[in-house]
């Protein structure tokens, strides 16, 4: 269902399936998670849908340039 594909493609992987109930952004390993034990998955998803993607390869690109971003 949330395969829009508007932005940047991103997933959420539940890395725990009990409280705490914890998901990791594939796309930029931030973490998120929640205690709940009924609303768990939701309220992680709704973290999820709402952080913002930091790439994490920016300050070690492949081509070995450092100076990027600044
Ligand atoms: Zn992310």
């Amino acid at each position: 269902m949330d395969e829009a594909g508007v932005h940047a493609k991103r997933n959420l992987k539940i890395v725990t399936p009990d409280v705490p109930i914890i998901g990791i952004c594939e796309a930029c390993n931030a973490q998120f998670q929640s205690f709940d034990v009924n609303e768990g998955k939701r309220v992680v998803k709704a973290q999820f849908d709402s952080h913002e993607c930091k790439p994490l390869a920016a300050s070690q690109t492949a081509d070995g340039n450092f100076q990027s971003a600044y």
